[in-house]
């Protein structure tokens, strides 16, 4: 059984979909299992660690940090890749974020009730616009910029939007219709190549639907199947105690098969603003 308290996220509902077993091990059973997930280990960790650093620079920004001080933090990084991370971002990020009038809410949590569960979403960046229409940024620090279809196949791209208008009234002062609310995958890696998801009525319908089911089904539900499919397990820090090998798969593969979530969230930790 799941705890009450339980809230399902674009990670866990993720991680369930792409296997059950680690959804369960993971979240029901809470199992620490000493392993990598990619290796070599100090370059995932190094890059870890470059996209914590993008991110704070983004956000630091959005609250209004001037950007020459920015800039030289950037520049000044051991890393050099930080300093071109940087300049992309300046010269390619989104045109709404600097648009007249703008309102922008950086790392900022919201969560809606689906089927009974709570269902929380933490956004790197919302940009909404006098007009209500509202930019949902999510920072993509890929070593390569991941495939349209696998993007949209996320569940964060079901997630995101409809927990926006679900709860995003309460941030924002006004309900936000799906109709206004658009998705921008960004890539250090191809900065002017953002993936850019418009939402509407109908999506958010289908998405209500499937999440709704997904989540019913997860709690109901008393075994957690391995994959069948045994291409996550070289990623996956359960592989030996699932006995799907013992060595970590490279890095450079795992960014090229599946969209990369920068940072898990030990969302227990994080305090929402709606529910
Ligand atoms: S090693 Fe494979 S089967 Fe085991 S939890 Fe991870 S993905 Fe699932």
């Amino acid at each position: 059984m799941l705890p009450e308290n339980f809230q399902f996220t674009q990670s866990n509902l993720q991680d369930y979909l792409t296997c059950p077993r680690r959804f369960d091990l993971r979240y029901r059973q809470r199992l620490q299992w000493p392993a990598v997930q990619t290796a070599p280990v100090q370059e995932s960790e190094r890059r870890m660690k470059l996209g914590s650093d993008f991110h704070y620079l983004a956000h630091q920004h959005a609250l209004g940090m001037p950007m020459p001080a920015l800039t030289a933090l950037a520049e000044n990084d051991p890393s050099p890749e930080l300093g071109a991370m940087w300049h992309s971002y300046l010269a390619h990020r989104p045109a709404e974020l600097s648009a007249d009038g703008v309102r922008l809410f950086p790392e900022v949590t919201l969560a809606t009730a689906l089927n009974g569960w709570r269902l929380a979403a933490k956004f790197d960046l919302l940009a909404a616009q006098p007009d209500g229409r509202v930019l949902i940024v999510d920072w993509k620090t890929n070593l390569r910029r991941p495939r349209s279809d696998r993007l949209r196949a996320r569940a964060q791209s079901r997630v995101y939007p409809l927990v926006l208008a679900k709860a995003g009234a309460s941030l924002l002062g006004q309900s936000v219709p799906a109709d206004a609310i658009t998705l921008e995958y960004w890539f250090t890696a191809a900065p002017a190549d953002p993936e850019i998801i418009s939402y509407g009525a109908p999506q958010l319908a289908a998405d209500e639907s499937f999440l709704a089911n997904l989540i019913g089904q997860i709690a109901a539900a008393d075994t957690f199947p391995l994959t069948d499919d045994t291409r996550p397990c070289r990623f996956c820090a359960f592989r030996s105690f699932c006995e799907r090998g013992d060595v970590a798969g490279p890095l450079d593969e795992f960014e090229d098969d599946f969209a990369f979530d920068d940072f898990d969230l030990d969302w227990e930790q994080v305090s929402e603003i709606e529910f």
